[in-house]
């Protein structure tokens, strides 16, 4: 028997990454979780051993259409985020922010549910304050290749803020930093998957640019207690709230680390940087220490440790 009480929260995006973690720790708190996912990034893999439990019901849909369903939490995670897939079909990547975030809110406005938005630190763009404060309004190409996660995600963020001011919906809005771990898409071009296959495989790293561009690493288990935390916190708090690991990284070091972790004798090579790749980055996370109580507990080294036995299992 399931408990006709439990609390039934949908996730989109749920097949995904971030998302198949988030149904298995929402189950875990003995919640109905509804994964919803059109599986363009997202696969059954994730969410297989999650098939069995009764509490647990999968819906193959597309946010960017309609959906009639009733719960009382959704977090919003359904959207490519890799830079590869997210260029794949770029006006699909802005509809199914924008469209996706419509419907959702639309959905949470019916149904009075609580709203969590996966947005991203992407909105800062290619930032000019560093470490990024969330009342940093960011500095983002409206026309390049990136602007349609970038805007997508801005929009995104202004509608959910819109629906809250306009029909008191309750929203949280999470901005989510570069976080890795165990089912990462191994072809889905980011660095920690990308510099771990290529380890090892025995490939050459490929290094975009110098290799001084910087990045901070949030590994996977911490996100999800920040999102849950943020989930729980009273309506009035509404964030947006930086989510991610302060720890920074320049993208060579964090090549020899992978190196060094693998025991690997591949050689670092340097490609062309992409346009409008961010030189640095590094979440201010003072409000999640201070509204959530929360702060990431993986450094970068435990988090790869425990990241690289998934990959090893896909190389065979
Ligand atoms: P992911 O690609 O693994 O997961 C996204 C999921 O959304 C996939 O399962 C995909 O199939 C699904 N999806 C895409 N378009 C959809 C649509 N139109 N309808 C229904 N489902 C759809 O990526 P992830 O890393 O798990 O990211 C999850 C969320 O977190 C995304 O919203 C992303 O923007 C955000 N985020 C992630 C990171 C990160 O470093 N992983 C950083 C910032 C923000
Ligand atoms: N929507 C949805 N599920 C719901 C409620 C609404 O998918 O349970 C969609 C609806 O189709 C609409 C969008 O969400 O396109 C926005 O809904 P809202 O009520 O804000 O706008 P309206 O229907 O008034 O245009
Ligand atoms: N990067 C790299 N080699 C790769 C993949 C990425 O040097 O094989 C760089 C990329 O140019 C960027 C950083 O690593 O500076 C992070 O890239 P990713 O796509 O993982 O995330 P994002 O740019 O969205 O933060």
């Amino acid at each position: 028997m399931t408990n006709p009480y439990a609390k039934r929260i949908m996730v989109t995006g749920g097949a995904g990454f971030v998302g198949s973690f988030l149904c298995e720790r929402l189950l875990e708190s003995g919640a109905d979780v509804l994964c919803v996912d059109n599986f363009f990034t997202g696969t059954r893999s994730n969410i297989v051993h999650l098939m069995g439990n009764p509490q647990f019901e999968l819906l193959r849909h597309d946010v960017t259409f309609p959906l009639y369903v009733e719960v009382d939490e959704i977090y919003n995670l359904a959207c490519p985020a890799s830079p590869v897939h997210y260029q794949f079909d770029p006006v699909q990547t802005t509809k199914t922010s924008v469209h996706g975030a419509i419907n959702v809110l639309g959905l949470a406005k019916r149904t009075r549910a609580k709203i969590l938005q996966a947005s991203t630190s992407e909105v800062y763009g290619d930032p000019a304050v560093h470490p990024q404060t969330e009342d940093y309004w960011g500095n983002v190409n409206t026309i390049g290749p990136r602007s349609c996660y970038d805007e997508g995600k801005r929009c995104a963020e202004t509608l959910f803020f819109d629906y809250y001011r306009q029909h008191k919906v309750k929203i949280k809005i999470a901005r989510i930093f570069n976080t890795y771990g165990p089912r990462m898409h191994p072809d889905d071009g980011r660095v920690v998957s990308n510099f771990i296959m290529q380890a090892l495989r025995g490939e050459a790293i490929t290094i975009y640019g110098d290799g001084q561009q910087t990045r901070s690493f949030c590994y996977v288990s911490d996100l999800i207690d920040g999102l849950i935390r943020l989930m729980a916190t009273p309506d009035e708090v509404t964030g947006p709230i930086n989510i991610g690991n302060p720890g920074e990284f320049t993208i060579k070091e964090l090549a020899e680390t992978i190196l060094e972790l693998t025991g690997s004798k591949s050689e670092l090579i340097f490609k062309p940087l992409p346009q409008d790749d961010p030189k640095q980055r590094q979440p201010d996370i003072t409000r999640a220490q201070q509204i959530l109580g929360w702060e990431p507990t993986i450094k970068l080294r435990e988090g790869l440790t425990k990241s690289i036995p998934y990959f090893k299992s896909l190389v065979g």
